[in-house]
């Protein structure tokens, strides 16, 4: 049986390794409601449909804390590599 062909694997692969990305991307973006400091990530805002985030961006969405419908800063925290820089004893 022919099942999928190697072609359309690779592109499910490619598609799938891709949208990841994107979504990694999105996920280190966050809308900062201006009324209450309220911060929601660009993914979660449905980032992914309005395409790339970049610096300065601005978006008009409703806070989901406070409800205010306001334009809301886009800006850029990509995770923390983690404790690489906790105090470790030297000599
Ligand atoms: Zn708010």
């Amino acid at each position: 049986m022919p099942g999928v062909n190697k072609a359309q694997r690779i592109a499910l692969k490619l598609l799938g390794s891709a949208g990841e990305e994107a979504e990694e991307e999105a996920r280190s973006w966050f809308l900062v409601c201006p009324e209450c400091g309220h911060e929601i990530s660009y993914f979660e805002a449905g980032g992914l449909r309005l395409g790339p985030p970049s610096e300065g961006r601005r978006m008009r969405i409703r806070c989901d804390r406070c409800q205010a419908r306001v334009t809301h800063d886009l800006v850029h925290r990509p995770e923390e590599p983690g404790d690489v820089s906790a105090d470790r004893p030297s000599g």
